[in-house]
């Protein structure tokens, strides 16, 4: 059972799924570079070194399963908002699947079917408007003796960002 769910994610106990879409399994295989998604035995190997497996709604080698029956549902998956990328799953994985690179890709598909935290898409817009992730605090600065923060000029960080499409990722599939 789970302990704790985050934010708009939900607790998948109890739910039935939609039918399995294969097209699905085969795009996300295809996504990462022809994977296996079926080579997955469900050994749980991956859960089981997993740092976020107490947080998150449904766990890694469960995510696994949902891809390999097509369950879209997997792109509602908290995992794939918290996964810390430490890549462990993918090193203990006996079948040599890339997992955490499955889950950059399941998290660019979420993003573009709009399923993005809203608290990721407030960190793109303020990465964009000031060229900062977060807006330094002048007091503590102060405290530490530190210099106030130098200005800079956003321009330049504007056009490298246009350049990288930070802002058209859900124009990608249009
Ligand atoms: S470690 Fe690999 S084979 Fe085992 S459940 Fe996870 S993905 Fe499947
Ligand atoms: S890469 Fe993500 S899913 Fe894999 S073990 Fe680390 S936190 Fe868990």
């Amino acid at each position: 059972m789970m302990t704790e769910s985050w934010g708009q994610f939900k607790t998948f106990e109890g739910k039935k799924f939609e039918a399995l879409d294969p097209e699905f399994t085969k795009e996300v295989s295809t996504l990462i570079g022809g994977q296996d998604l079926t080579a997955c035995f469900q050994c749980a190997k991956c859960s089981a070194g997993c740092p976020v497996s107490d947080k998150v709604n449904i766990q890694i080698h469960e995510v696994m399963r949902m891809l390999v029956f097509g369950f879209k549902d997997v792109l509602d998956t908290d995992m794939i908002w918290l996964c810390t990328t430490c890549y462990t799953c993918q090193e203990r994985c006996p079948q040599g699947i890339d997992i955490t690179d499955i889950l950059f890709g399941l998290k660019n598909m979420a993003f573009r079917a709009g399923k993005a935290p809203s608290g990721y898409l407030s960190a793109r817009q303020g990465l964009y408007d000031t060229g900062r992730l977060y807006p330094p605090t002048e007091w503590e600065r102060e405290d530490l003796e530190l210099d106030p923060v130098p200005e800079f000029n956003i321009d330049d960080t504007k056009k490298l960002l246009d350049k990288m499409g930070l802002m058209k990722l859900e124009d990608d599939t249009q």
